[in-house]
Order: structure tokens, then sequence, then C-alpha cells
């Protein structure tokens, strides 16, 4: 332990500066409300917990789905927000992984049951029986609402909190906790490494973390976009840059059959997109390789499009049909 690191037990923490402080934030009071200016305590640090001073968080989707209630009956008031980066300002007695000043992060979740075979496989993200999303969410206690990024402060168990390298960048790496992840684990899960012809459907907050983590992976990048103006308001050199070609919709049948990987990142895309991409007829359609495989990404607007609510969508996928 160093001497510049605050350990305290859970009684001292009871009586220091951290606890019993109100923290302000942003939130939502009621479904579909603007968010407002909205103030909150945090629970009384404990041993294993990290305290953070927020710095930076990115602004998901998600948060607005949620914050709207689009994804089933939430909890409210909501303060939203799983892109967070910031720096550490109290650490419990217990926590190993962490010392005041370090460079920390906290993504989309922020504790889980740890007993299920997930989360003893060190896979919590998929834990079976209880997730605590980092807002809109309930600690292991069934009770206790959580409350997100959209504030000064939170406090996590060390075991839920990332390492963020002091390289990087504070602000431009927070998306890298929701967005990132959800590109790199299934380009990782579905080996779109060296000389892969990969690609990436759409090119919203989803599809530039694909693009830019599929080409330094090694996989042959190609960006498929609906939107013809894409092309010409970004011009086709700037994704020669990334190491990626684009193709608009009418361009789709140079990609017929050859696509080993389709990452949908579009809205809905199952319902929209993936059959066009992937599947069998429609115009245009057939672009997946014959052994081939298409992920949908992308979470739409309600929660019956089957992803919303699980992070197990992240490896699922389908595969092409006509082998
Ligand atoms: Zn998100
Ligand atoms: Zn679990």
């Amino acid at each position: 332990m160093s001497v510049d690191q605050v350990s305290v037990g859970a009684d001292q923490f009871a009586r220091s500066k951290v606890s019993g402080k109100t923290t302000n934030g942003y939130g939502a009071l009621t479904a579909k409300a603007k968010l407002a200016p909205f103030s909150f305590e945090r629970r009384q640090p404990r041993e294993h917990d990290v305290v953070i001073d927020i710095e930076y968080c990115g602004i998901c989707h998600s948060d607005i789905h949620q914050a709207r209630e689009e994804w089933g009956e939430a909890i409210f008031p909501m303060v939203p927000g799983h892109e967070i980066v910031g720096t550490v300002k109290a650490v419990g007695s217990k926590v190993k992984k962490f010392k005041v000043g370090d460079r920390a992060g906290v993504g989309c979740f922020v504790d889980s049951c740890r007993t299920c075979p997930e989360c003893r496989r060190g896979l919590e993200q998929y834990c079976s029986v209880l997730t605590s999303w980092t807002y809109n969410g309930r600690e292991q206690d069934e009770t206790t609402p959580t409350y997100g990024g959209y504030s000064e402060n939170v406090v996590v168990d060390e075991n839920y909190v990332l390492r963020m390298p002091e390289n990087l960048a504070a602000d431009g790496s927070a998306p890298l906790l929701c967005a990132g992840i959800t590109l790199y684990s299934p380009l990782k899960h579905w080996q779109a490494g060296p000389g892969k012809k990969v690609a990436i459907v759409g090119l919203g907050g989803l599809g530039h973390m694909g693009v830019k983590l599929a080409h330094a992976l090694g996989a042959e990048v190609t960006v498929l976009t609906g939107s013809g103006s894409l092309l010409r308001d970004l011009g086709s050199g700037n994704f020669r840059q990334v190491g990626a070609t684009l193709r608009s919709n009418h361009q789709y049948g140079f990609c017929r059959h050859k696509l080993e990987r389709i990452f949908e990142t579009v809205e809905g895309g199952r319902r929209h997109g993936g059959r066009r991409h992937s599947g069998e007829g429609e115009r245009g359609g057939g672009l997946l390789h014959r052994n081939g495989t298409a992920k949908s990404c992308g979470v739409g607007n309600r929660r019956d499009s089957g992803d919303a609510g699980n992070a197990g969508f992240l490896r699922q996928a389908q595969h092409c049909q006509r082998c």
C-alpha cells in the first residue's frame, strides 16, 4: 500500500468527507421528463469500495431509451450514464487494485451475484441471477436504486471498476466503456482478425467504434450504409485513412457472398437490416460468405427487439443459412 493511499475502514468512512455528502447530478424525475439538476446520497463506502470523482461521462443512446422508459418499467428518479471516467478519491481498507489518484472507469454494471456459474468464471457481465446495472438498476439488496455517471462521483466495489490507462484522453476514452466493449467483445469472439473480411453496418456511435477496432485487429473492413449522403459528406478517402471501404446500399453487389463477418450497429438492425445484409432474398442480399456470421449489436427502442436487458447478446449471432 503506497503512502498516499487513503486507507479507512467502514467506520472511519462514516465520518469521512466522502460519506454523507450530497452528490449533485442530472436526473430524469419521471419518464420522458427533461433532465434537471438532481441531488442524492451515494451509499456509505465499504471496505472494498472505490470512490471516484467523475470527470467525464459519455452519452449512450440507451440513456435516452431508458430515460424515456422505452425498455419497459424504469426506476425514477433516474441519473443516467454508464461510460464513466474519473480519478480515485478514496479507497476502502481492503482495496488492492486501486489507490488514490488512479485513473478509473465504470461501465454498464456495478455489481452482480458473484455466485452463479458465469460470475465464478469471471464473466460477471453474463450474470444469470442479478446484474446491478450502473443506473436504472438495483444493488444486490434488490432494493437500493443505482445512479449513474451524470453526477459528481460514484462509489463502486473495486472488482467492478476498470483501470483506465493514463495515456488515453479521459474524455475520448469514456465511450469505450459501453460503445467500445459492445463492438470489441463480438469482434474478438467472432475472430475478426487479420485478413478477415468484416463489415460494419452503420456508422453511428457503435459503428465508428467497430470500424476502428476491426481495423486495429487486422481485419479487412467494409462499412455498409443505407445512407448515400454519408459517402457524399465524408468522402471515401476518409474511410481509406482508417483502412476501410465504404459501400452505400446501391453498391452492395460488390460484397455479395464475400463477407465473413457482418456486425450490425443500426438500431433494430435485426428487423430492418438483418435479413437484407445477411440472409436470403431481397435485392442485394446474400452478402455473407458461405461460412459467414452476422451479428446484431444495436439495441432498438423496444425491449421486445430481443436484445435489451441482457449483455449476453454480445456473443449471440446468426449464421449464413445457405450452407
Ligand atoms: Zn451504453
Ligand atoms: Zn452471477
